[in-house]
C-alpha cells in the first residue's frame, strides 16, 4: 500500500528549537494564567495579522461561544449551513436559534441577498464563516447589519493572515474569531483566539475567558475557562517563526494543483475574491456533472490509493438530527450549499506535501479527467 497521505499535517520546527521555551517555563514556574509567553504571542499575532486587540483562548470553539457571550446575544442568529459543526454549535451552547441561509455559489460564503431575506424580529446578529480563507462580501454584510442595527461575528477560523485591500479581513464585524488547532495553517497544537475592537472590550473578554474573574475577589460575569497555556502559546511563537516558509511551501502546492488541474471539465478549481489574498488552508475543488465521475466515486477512488481527500463540508450542518428540525434547514431553503456539499473535495495541501506525493493525487484524478476526452 502507497504510503498515507492526509488531507492536512501540522508544520511542526525542529525539535530543538522548542526546548529553550520549554526551559523558560521550568524556570519561570508559571504554566498558565497569562504568562510572559501568552502576553507576547498576544503582541506578535497582533503585529503579524495587523490588528489591535486579540485575545488568546484554548480553542476556537470556546472563542465563538465566548465572544457570542460577550456581545450578549440572544433570539436568533443567522448563519451558513457550509461550515464546521463548531460554528452553529457555539449558538446552540448560548440557547441561540441558528437561522441557515443560502450561500453563494462563487465564493461559497453567505449570500448576503438570503441573509437579508432570512432576519425576523429576533434577529440580533449575522454569524458568517470566511470559508477556506475566502473572504465574505464584508462591505455588503456591514450594509445589511447597519440597517436592521444587528452585530456581526466572523467565524475566520480558515482566515489566518487573510487580507482585503491590504486591510486584515479580521477587522471587519464586531468579532472575529481564529482556530489553532492542528489542522489550521497557524497552530498551537489547540487554541484559537477572539479579535475585538477596543480595550475596552478585550478586557470584558479575557476576564470571560477565565470564570469571570476581575481580581482575587471579583467575579464579573459567569464566564469559562478558555485559557491558553504556556507551552501552548510559546509553540505559537515558534511556529509563527515559520510563517514565511509555511506559506510559501503551500503556495507551491497550490500552484501545482492549478498547473496540473486547469481547465478540465467538471473540474471547478478555487477562486480569490477581487482584492483579497490567499492563505492556501484548503484546496476546495468541485466535482460538477461535467467530471466522468462522481464526487464520493473520485474520493473512493482516492481513498483506495491511501489519499486521505476529505468532503468539506458535507454533510451540511443543517442535515445534523440537532438541527434538521429546524424551519430553515430545509433544502428548499438552501438549493446552493446542498449541490456544492454533494461537489465538493478539498485535496491535500500542506508543506511538507513533496511534488512526488502530490503528482499521485494529480495523475490519479486526470486519469479519469482523460476517461472523458476519450468519450466525447
Ligand atoms: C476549526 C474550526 C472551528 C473550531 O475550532 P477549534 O479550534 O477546533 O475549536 C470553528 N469553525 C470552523 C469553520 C473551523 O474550521
Amino acid at each position: 500500500m502507497d504510503k498515507l497521505i492526509p488531507v492536512t499535517q501540522p508544520y511542526l520546527p525542529p525539535l530543538e528549537e522548542f526546548v529553550p521555551y520549554l526551559e523558560a517555563i521550568w524556570d519561570s514556574k508559571t504554566v498558565t494564567n497569562g504568562g510572559q509567553f501568552h502576553a507576547r504571542l498576544e503582541r506578535e499575532l497582533c503585529e503579524y495579522l495587523g490588528v489591535e486587540f486579540l485575545s488568546l483562548f484554548s480553542n476556537g470553539t470556546l472563542a465563538l461561544i465566548t465572544a457570542l457571550q460577550a456581545m450578549k446575544i440572544t433570539g436568533e442568529v443567522i448563519t451558513t449551513p457550509f461550515s464546521f459543526v463548531a460554528t452553529t454549535h457555539a449558538l446552540h451552547w448560548n440557547g441561540i436559534r441558528p437561522v441557515f441561509a443560502d450561500i453563494d455559489p462563487v465564493t461559497m460564503n453567505l449570500d448576503p441577498k438570503k441573509i437579508e431575506a432570512a432576519i425576523t424580529p429576533q434577529t440580533t446578529a449575522i454569524l458568517p464563516v470566511h470559508v477556506y480563507g475566502s473572504p465574505c462580501e464584508v462591505e455588503e454584510i456591514e450594509r445589511i447589519a447597519d440597517t436592521y442595527g444587528l452585530r456581526v461575528l466572523y467565524d475566520a477560523a480558515h482566515a489566518f493572515g487573510v487580507r482585503k485591500h491590504g486591510r486584515s479581513v479580521l477587522e471587519f464585524g464586531d468579532m472575529s474569531v481564529l482556530s489553532f488547532h492542528g489542522t489550521k495553517i497557524f497552530n498551537t497544537f489547540e487554541g484559537g483566539a477572539i479579535i475585538s475592537r477596543d480595550a475596552k472590550t478585550k478586557r470584558r473578554i479575557d476576564h470571560l475567558k477565565n470564570f469571570g474573574f476581575v481580581d482575587e475577589v471579583t467575579v464579573v460575569a459567569p464566564g469559562i475557562n478558555g485559557k491558553m497555556n504556556e507551552v501552548q502559546a510559546a509553540f505559537g511563537l515558534l511556529q509563527l517563526q515559520h510563517m514565511e516558509k509555511i506559506q510559501a511551501e503551500r503556495s507551491r502546492v497550490d500552484e501545482r494543483y492549478r498547473e496540473a488541474l486547469a481547465g478540465v471539465d467538471g473540474l471547478v478549481l478555487p477562486t480569490t475574491p477581487d482584492g483579497c489574498t490567499r492563505n492556501h488552508s484548503y484546496f476546495p475543488v468541485r466535482i460538477t456533472r461535467d467530471f466522468p465521475i462522481g464526487r464520493d466515486a473520485l474520493y473512493d477512488e482516492l481513498r483506495a490509493r491511501n489519499i486521505a481527500a476529505r468532503r468539506y463540508f458535507y454533510p451540511l450542518i443543517s442535515e445534523f438530527p440537532t438541527y434538521r428540525g429546524l424551519p430553515s434547514a430545509g433544502r428548499s431553503n438552501l438549493p446552493v450549499a446542498s449541490e456544492i456539499a454533494e461537489q465538493v473535495l478539498c485535496l491535500p495541501i500542506y508543506p511538507a506535501l513533496t511534488p512526488a506525493d502530490q503528482d499521485r493525487i494529480i495523475d490519479l484524478v486526470m486519469t479519469f479527467a482523460r476517461q472523458q476526452q476519450y468519450a466525447s
